[in-house]
């Protein structure tokens, strides 16, 4: 399934599509609009992590006649963050054939038009939804020294991106991919207190399909600053029992003269 652009579906899925007895779609209506636009008639059956275990018995029993079966979701690569893999792991569990058909991902598109480095990335998928559970996962992320990749709904990505200036910092780097291959595609390629900024300046922005792109921790300086000597570390301790982490770093860093990026790390490896 393409992330958006129906033109970006790829031949070779095309003709596997036409070819399958059966499509197992997470959404058979948005299937069945795809197929229509494509011109595929192939019958679709409606598969989901809540479907009934009758719809699963009947496409394995298919699949063990030696029929062949299309999956495909909402959006994008079936298995990255949706239901795909179910049928997958019961596929393997039988010995059927599994064969993959390539297209696009939300989730490396909007890494490849980040210019964030690819080298080494982490997928986080969705962050929780609960606002104490969500910056406990990105208070683990602090020091991740690798792009971080995540996926967020319109309702929680202007609370997503406060927590991501807490926890990261407001100079860091980031790129908000917004309906990538869309008509209203977007892309807010800043800092997060920009990015924080940007979207709060007109709520259409926190509208539609969104992955959000988040440079890692910056590596330390060459020339590293010396440790916090024992009057920093009383500053910061007792600043951070009255303030969020950004404003003790920053307030740390104008008393201090030392790097405010750096007060970060230091607050949250002793958190
Ligand atoms: N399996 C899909 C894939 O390969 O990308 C992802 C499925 S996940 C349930 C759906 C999420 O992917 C959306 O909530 C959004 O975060 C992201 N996404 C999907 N399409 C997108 C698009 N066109 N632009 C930006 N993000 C998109």
């Amino acid at each position: 399934m393409p992330i958006g652009n129906p033109d970006d579906m790829v031949p070779r899925a095309l003709k596997v599509l036409q070819m399958a007895a059966r499509v197992a779609a997470e959404d058979s209506r948005r299937a069945l609009k795809l197929l229509k636009y494509l011109g595929v008639h192939s019958p679709v059956s409606s598969f989901h992590e809540h479907s009934d275990p009758k719809v699963a018995a009947e496409l394995l029993r298919l699949l063990e006649e030696g029929s062949n079966i299309a999956l495909m979701v909402d959006a994008g690569t079936p298995g990255v963050a949706d239901p795909g893999h179910l049928l997958v792991a019961e596929a393997h569990r039988r010995a059927i054939r599994v064969c993959p058909v390539p297209g696009a991902c939300a989730a490396v598109v909007a890494l490849c038009v980040s210019g964030l480095p690819g080298d080494r990335f982490l997928f986080e998928g969705f962050l929780p939804s609960r606002p104490a559970a969500r910056q406990q996962c990105l208070r683990r992320l602090t020091d991740c020294d690798r792009t971080m990749v995540f996926y967020e709904s319109p309702r929680r990505i202007q609370a997503t991106v406060t927590d991501m200036v807490e926890c990261f910092g407001p100079a860091r780097r980031a790129t908000l991919a917004r309906e990538l291959s869309k008509t209203h595609e977007e892309l807010q390629s800043s800092t997060l207190s920009e990015i924080h900024a940007w979207l709060l300046a007109d709520p259409r922005r926190c509208l539609g399909e969104m992955a959000l792109v988040v440079a890692g921790v910056p590596a330390a300086p060459a020339t590293k600053e010396p440790a916090l000597d024992e009057a920093g570390r009383h500053l910061l301790a007792v600043l951070a029992t009255e303030l969020p982490a950004t404003q003790v770093a920053r307030l740390a860093a104008r008393i201090t003269g030392r790097d405010r990026e750096s007060l970060y790390r230091f607050l949250h490896q002793r958190s």
